[in-house]
């Protein structure tokens, strides 16, 4: 007979801190806002009426906050939203999450409502267009970017509107300081794009974006789905949509759309095609009992959702809070895919983190839940390079803040450029930054690391 030795002890009994991430809001809690105050449950979950109470303009979101915040809070915002490249409009489910006692903190307050107070000039650097979307767009509403991939944008409106949209050049109605290129965006304009993807057979996946895949109506998801199924070298697909992170209760209150966007997933599987979600939570309290409860009707109906974060100061730039994140996403079936670091965009210095940043963070996420489930952070290399780990720059110099990049597969032979934002740089550096000559300098040297030359820019 064999003797058993005494079996080593396993892990410690695990913290309460540990199981943070199953804690979920839930109850009423948007009545803690008094405009929702008589609101009951199932009027809430009412994806018609959260979009009915959507705030659309400043005005109507200070009536909602009325009482919340003080007068110091409403000017500043006010001021902010005068400056600010996209419309606004925040959902009741949003305004609901955000942590009112503490507005300027509040993570969620931070990515929908500007503020003058904390506005950052942008970097002398950025572009409009930073990823040179239009460059690549070989018909309205269709960027041709990777050889086997596409990116549709059959809609130009969202859900709500997020500050820091990479495509504020196009997203939403015209603000203040931006008016939006206009795109064919009606079933009538799609014939052109349906044409093209049949005429690249090397295209094999699709993303459907926007704007926002919510705001399709069900004929529409089905109209695009079927389409795009019957191209022979069409294999994946993905419907992009932040609608989980900012109205959740769409998925159990809009059978209609659940039921489009099902049926193009089954009709997929049925002929060996990937159809499948992409979403885009960027902090844990985004993630509610009621997005668990959306996430179960998808997950039991077989529809697969990954997630994309954008990294942002004082909304996840810390490794705690993009770990609980992590672990709350792949707790309600969330695949944890991609990590951004924020892309040049005008009007948002004030939420752009350093590569280094994201260097971080990585190093803290990694090796802290299932490598499945750990996201690739990434940088998407101004000028139409493409998503490149963090880790695979050319050349970083931490003190001007240039980051080298190259991209053999997207096009070979080019450099890209990403800038940290100024802000995080020493005030001697910052001040080098203002002198044009200097500017030219700082990225020549960068480049001379690299072995790149300005005329290989992309
Ligand atoms: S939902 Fe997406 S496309 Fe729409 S404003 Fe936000 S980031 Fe931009």
């Amino acid at each position: 007979m064999i003797e058993l030795e005494t079996p080593p002890p396993g892990q410690p009994p695990a913290s309460p801190a540990s199981f943070e991430h199953r804690r979920l809001r839930d109850g009423t809690f948007w009545q803690t806002v008094p405009r929702y105050a008589g609101v009951d449950e199932a009027t809430f979950l009412d994806h018609v009426w959260q979009g009915r109470n959507s705030v659309k303009t400043p005005e109507e979101l200070f009536a909602t906050i009325e009482g919340l915040v003080d007068e110091t809070f409403i000017a500043d915002a006010r001021e902010g939203f005068e400056l600010a490249p996209m419309a606004v409009r925040v959902s009741p489910y949003l305004i609901a999450a955000i942590d009112w006692s503490q507005p300027y903190n509040d993570p969620i307050r931070r990515q929908f409502i500007p503020l003058r107070s904390t506005a950052r000039s942008d970097h002398p650097r950025l572009t409009f267009d930073s990823l040179h979307e239009q460059q690549d767009s070989p018909v309205p509403g269709l960027i041709h970017r990777y050889a086997d991939k596409v990116l549709f944008l059959p809609t130009q409106t969202c859900p709500v509107y997020c500050r820091f949209c990479t495509r504020s050049y196009v997203i939403g109605p015209d603000t203040e300081s931006v008016d939006k290129l206009a795109l064919g965006k009606t079933p009538d304009a799609w014939g052109p794009v349906f044409d093209y993807i049949a005429a690249h057979p090397e295209i094999e996946d699709v993303v459907i974006s926007g704007g926002d895949t919510y705001q399709l109506a069900p004929k529409n998801i089905t109209l695009i789905g079927n389409a795009l199924l019957a191209i022979p070298h069409v294999r994946r697909m993905r419907f992009a949509t932040k609608g989980l992170a900012v109205m959740p209760m769409k998925i159990l209150t809009d059978p209609a759309w659940v039921d489009a966007l099902v049926g193009v997933v089954d009709r997929g599987r049925a002929i060996g095609k990937e159809v499948v979600v992409h979403t885009h939570f960027n902090h844990p309290n985004e993630i509610t009992a009621i997005t668990a409860r959306a996430m179960a009707v998808l997950f039991e109906r077989g529809v697969y959702v990954r997630n994309q974060t954008v990294l942002m100061r004082g909304v996840n730039d810390d490794a705690a809070t993009m770990l609980l994140l992590v672990k709350r996403l792949e707790y309600v079936n969330i695949h944890p895919y991609y990590v951004y670091v924020h892309d040049l965009v005008s009007g948002v210095e004030d939420l752009r983190t350093s590569v280094q940043t994201a260097l971080d963070i990585e190093k803290t996420v990694r090796g802290a839940t299932a490598g499945y489930n750990t996201p690739t952070f990434v940088c998407d290399a101004p000028g139409g390079g493409g998503k490149r780990d963090v880790h695979s720059f050319e050349w970083y110099d931490r003190e001007t803040g240039v980051s080298v990049w190259t991209a053999p597969s997207v096009k070979p032979g080019k450099y890209f450029l990403y800038f940290d934002p100024l802000n995080a740089l020493e005030p001697r550096m910052q001040a080098r930054w203002a002198v044009p000559e200097l500017q030219d300098r700082m990225i020549a040297d960068a480049l001379a690391h690299a072995g790149g030359t300005v005329a290989a820019l992309a």
